[in-house]
This record gives C-alpha cells, structure tokens and sequence, in this order.
C-alpha cells in the first residue's frame, strides 16, 4: 500500500459489467453517461475512457469546467451534455471544448443567445414538478418564442428530470412525464422537433420503461449501486472499495478513554488500531461510535470519535493482529461486506452522498 496506508480500488472490470446491464435493460438505448462529481468520486477521466471503449457516446457533467477537465484530459470523441451552470461569458469555452449546454431557463438561452453568431446544438431542460433547474410548462410559448427567433440555436434534445423517481413511486413519475409530453408537444407545434428526448435515471431505468424516450442518463447504477438496494439482484458490481492499514496497534486498559471527548471508555483491557482515516477523507463523523470496518474477515468496531485524519477501532478480539492486516472501510472481504446501503443506514444519508464524498486525499487505485 501507499505511503498514506489508505486507497480506494476502483473496479474498471465491475463499471464494464453494470454498463453490460443498463444496455440489457434499456434494450440498446442511447445511453448518456453521467460522470458529473468526478464520476461519483471515481476519477472522471478513467471512467469516461472505460464508457467510450464501451461504446457510449454520451457523457454528462453538471458544470461547464467539469466538461473543459475531460476535454483537456484527452477525452474529444464523446459528446459531453453540461446539465447546468452560468453559460453568461462561458460561449466561448462552449464553442472552443465542443460541449453541449442544457438551457433551463429564458435567461440562460438569452445569455448565450445575445453573443452565438454560429450553429450551436442544444439541449432544452424543461422542469415538470422538481422545481430545480427547467423551464416550466407556463413559460413553453416564451421559449419557444425565444429559440425560434434566434436561428443559430440548433434544439437536439430535450429532457426533464424525475423528482420521485427513487421512492419507485411510479404515480409522481408519470405526472411529470404527462406534463412532459404535453411540453413536447407544444414544441412539436412550434416547430422544435428534437432527436434526443431524454428522462431516465437509474430509479426509472429499473421501474419505469415509458421513461426512456431516445436516451437514458444513469449514473449511480454505472457504479454498481441500485436506488433500490437491490443491485446484486440484478447483477451490478459496486466499483468502488476502500481499504487502510493501521499505523499503530496498542492496549487501552480498562477505564481509559479514546480519541476527543473521550466518547469510548474501555470496559475491558482492550487492543485497538488506528487508521489513518478521517472526516477529512469522507469518512464522515456520524460515523462515530457507529459504524464496524473489517478486518480478517471480521467486524471491527468504530469506537470514539471520528477525528479529520484519523479513526480508532476495537481489534480486541481479532486474533494475531499486527499493522500488515488490512481493513475494509467499504467493500468486499472474505465473506463480510460493508455495502453503501450499511454506510447510508449508520448516519441517515443515501448512497450517492457517500460515494461522492470521499475526498481527493484518498488516492485512487485502478484495477487495470
Ligand atoms: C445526477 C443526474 C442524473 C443521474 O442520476 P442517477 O440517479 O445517479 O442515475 C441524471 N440526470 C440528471 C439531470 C442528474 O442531475
């Protein structure tokens, strides 16, 4: 291991399987391939190199400069949709990287439109009850309006984006994808036909097939986890897992206490490791007192406080255990696995605040 004792393993052969999958289930769907936050925390530039050798020809990113780092990292043959940001003095970095801005309001489009005097090919976001980025089915004949009288604009696509797609409540989905069709058709009307309609997340590419349209924009499913915990069933292989090595190993005695305030007191003459990682890592510090790492197979236990770069484990019944012995924070070992679903269920989050918190400290590892 590396000098800081700690990595996180990003599985390429596991990213190939889950596309594998959503191809499967999608039925050979355009796929538009969300890499936006590093790829989930994954490394941006390895992960698209892995989605365009497997044939996608999309990815999406959530800011302009998360499209200019892949483009300037070498990634040219992919069609990168930013899903959002403040295009206003951005066209010329729009125009230079080849990116493709999703307009979501009528500001944003008069903000590009003042300064395009070339073809531009866009994506329309239209929001149909998530109240976040889109235009509303109100403001259809403005923007209609608006792109009609600026000919450069070229319409490509056009997409919404599910709010309650996770809670598999198929209900709230079909109502946005009602007001959806209605806003297409208002589209249709005033002369903008897109190629690319697209709604689909991982929740509605599992649930909702009436959701695909001509693409689909997973990101959490690439990365092996399910919206619904159910990602074994249905084959996925998480593509991510963190693993330490202790610094120290020593014996806290019966009464003594263990890292700030003392939140851990030994019941018993204890053996504990410490690891060299932290709230500073991502591992967050709900996590206190409340989560178990593995080690040889077996739980070990968070005890105390979670400090920026350093958590303590009780090791007292891990038997021969010395500073060689890896732990799992996350992932697979021997029998035991720590999933997402377990790290959410210990401080009240979702998988997706997990995998995109661990911090740039944790050096990556490839498998290839
Ligand atoms: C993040 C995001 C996605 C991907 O969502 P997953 O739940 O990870 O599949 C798709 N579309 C938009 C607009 C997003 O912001």
């Amino acid at each position: 291991m590396n000098k800081r004792n700690t990595e996180l393993f990003v599985d390429i052969n596991a990213i190939e399987n889950n596309i594998g999958i959503i191809k499967k289930i999608t039925s050979g769907k355009k796929i538009c391939a969300v890499v936006k936050a590093n790829a989930y925390g994954h490394g941006d530039v390895v992960v698209a190199n892995t989605l365009l050798k497997n044939n996608i020809e999309w990815l999406a990113v959530s800011s302009i400069e998360e499209g200019i780092s892949l483009r300037e990292q070498g990634i040219l043959n992919a069609r990168i949709l930013v899903m959002g940001g403040n295009y206003k003095d951005c066209l010329k970095e729009i125009i230079h990287y080849k990116l493709t801005p999703s307009l979501f309001s009528i500001d944003s489009l008069l903000s590009l439109a003042e300064r395009l005097n070339e073809e531009l090919l866009i994506h329309l976001k239209i929001d149909t009850g998530m109240s976040r980025l889109g235009v509303k089915l109100e403001d259809t004949s403005e923007l209609i309006r608006i792109v009609n009288s600026h000919k450069s604009f070229k319409v490509e696509g056009v997409f919404t984006h599910l709010a309650n797609a996770d809670l598999s409540n198929n209900e709230k989905n079909r109502v946005q994808l009602e007001t959806f069709e209605i806003v297409l058709a208002k589209l249709k009307q005033g002369g903008i036909i897109p190629s690319l309609i697209h709604t689909a997340n991982s929740a509605t590419i599992l649930t909702l097939d009436q959701s695909y349209f001509d693409m689909v924009r997973p990101g959490l499913l690439i990365y092996g986890v399910s919206p619904f915990g159910n990602g074994d069933e249905i084959g996925l292989k998480m593509s991510m897992s963190w693993h330490t090595k202790p610094l120290q190993i020593k014996k806290v005695n019966k009464g003594e206490r263990v890292s700030y305030e003392g939140s851990w007191q030994a019941e018993v003459d204890s053996l504990v490791a410490v690891l060299p990682v932290g709230y500073a890592d991502g591992y967050h510090r709900l996590l206190s007192n409340n989560a178990f790492t593995l080690v040889k197979g077996m739980h070990a236990p968070v005890i105390g406080n979670v400090c920026m770069d350093h958590i303590i484990v009780d090791v007292t019944k891990i038997p021969d255990i010395n500073c060689n012995d890896e732990f799992v924070l996350l992932g697979k070992q021997g029998e035991k696995e720590i999933t997402f679903e377990q790290i959410s269920e210990w401080f009240q989050t979702i998988p997706y605040e997990i995998m995109c918190a661990i911090s740039s400290r944790v050096p990556r590892v490839y498998s290839n």
